[in-house]
């Protein structure tokens, strides 16, 4: 076969790792004594779990954490030998490779305590994080069933308590009440534990919001914030130093002109109220890009937003460009188009249309999304 021409896909997710070492400098600072824990759960939420983790080593950034094992594994398996939490309770069986790759695994129950004391027995040291349920009620011991379950593991030959744990319910919010309840719980509790493991509560929203869920601490487990995702307007304003890593842009295809009372897309939702340019955007539902920012979303192209006409299709988008007369009869074949990222509206204003939260804009992202790496080289300059 002749050898085809290099290949530009039209839609691409370019993730900017000069971006992603500024944000994790600038929030190193923010975290003053506590360490950071990476957090690259969902392959780094859409951004590649190993790009991601090798442009933060470099950083300096000395530890991870992932959901779930699997994530641990492909870390290791990649040649990623820092300390790697995984932050989902484990089931019985899956032990024995937290032993084999020596990640550190998430105790949340009482039984979860003795498989993993009887798994160190059995198949070699195992290090454990336990984590206390203060108000989410997702995962983790109760508070008053802490202490014996630390005993339990203490005394168990093989077993490493590292770390003692929360997570906050409403740290992304502006009303921070129960997040000083859920700190005060586990407060209460660190004082009858001696020596203490490695504390950590904060989430990118604690690390902004709470200082009391950072200082003293050992650790915070930032996501969202180093990727330059707010979770919420609040964070986004906390945070303004912190800059998007990663912009999704695609091309127009295709340009015409649909006269008064004519519809566009599926179902017939959107109908012209007078000439209108009509551009058709490669992105759809089976690139992650949500099918809820049908009549709703909004596009930058040459610089201006423009409204999506109709329904988000499985591989196509249509915009509403306006009059043929208007700026929007500038626009052209080949164009570039911005979905979101620098050049076009936020993650967290398309997350906002799309009636979800920037995190899931970006892990929604599927594999036909090709991901290009810029910045690969160190610098980006120092936060401000
Ligand atoms: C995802 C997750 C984090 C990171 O949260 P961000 O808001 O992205 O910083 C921290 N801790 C736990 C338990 C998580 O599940």
């Amino acid at each position: 076969m002749p050898s085809a021409p290099p290949l530009t896909p039209p839609l691409r997710a370019e993730v900017d790792l000069r971006a992603l070492r500024y944000n994790a400098r600038a929030l190193r600072r923010r975290a003053e004594g506590a360490t950071l824990v990476a957090v690259v759960k969902a392959d780094a939420y859409g951004h590649g779990a190993l790009p991601v983790v090798r442009a933060l080593l470099e950083e300096g950034v000395e530890r991870f954490a992932v959901a779930g094992v699997a994530e641990g594994i492909a870390l290791r398996e990649g040649g990623v030998e820092a300390p790697l939490l995984v932050m989902m309770a484990p089931l019985p069986e899956m032990l024995p490779a937290y032993a084999r790759y020596n990640l550190a695994a998430t105790v949340a129950t009482r039984e979860g305590a003795e498989a993993v004391a009887s798994a160190a027995r059995r198949g070699g040291p195992l290090t454990v994080h336990v984590k206390v349920d203060t108000g989410l009620h997702r995962l983790g011991l109760a508070p008053a069933d802490v202490p014996g379950v630390l005993r339990l593991l203490q005394g168990a030959p093989g077993v490493a308590v590292e770390g003692l744990w929360t997570h906050f319910a409403t740290a992304d919010e502006p009303d921070l009440d129960f997040a000083y309840e859920q700190l005060a719980l586990f407060d209460a509790l660190v004082h009858a534990v001696d020596p203490p493991p490695l504390l950590h509560l904060a989430n990118s929203g604690g690390l902004l919001q709470i200082p009391e869920a950072v200082e003293g601490r050992a650790l915070v487990r930032v996501g969202g914030a180093l990727y330059g995702l707010p979770a919420s307007r609040i964070l986004e304003m906390e945070a303004p130093e912190v800059r998007p890593v990663m912009r999704l842009v695609t091309r127009v295809l295709q340009v015409k002109t649909v006269e008064r009372g004519e519809t566009v897309s599926y179902g017939r939702t959107w109908t012209a109220s007078g000439p209108t340019r009509i551009a058709t955007l490669a992105v759809g539902y089976g690139d992650g890009y949500p099918r809820s920012l049908s009549n709703r979303g909004h596009v930058a192209v040459r610089g201006r937003l423009y409204p999506i006409a109709g329904r988000v299709c499985m591989d196509l988008t249509m915009l509403d460009l306006g009059p043929p007369d208007g700026p929007g009869g500038a626009v052209r074949v080949g164009d570039e188009a911005v979905l979101f990222g620098s050049g076009g509206p936020s993650a967290l204003d398309v997350a906002e249309w799309a009636d979800t939260i920037s995190y899931a804009l970006t892990c929604g992202l599927t594999a036909r999304v090709p991901r290009v790496y810029v910045g690969a080289e160190n610098g980006g300059g120092a936060p401000a």
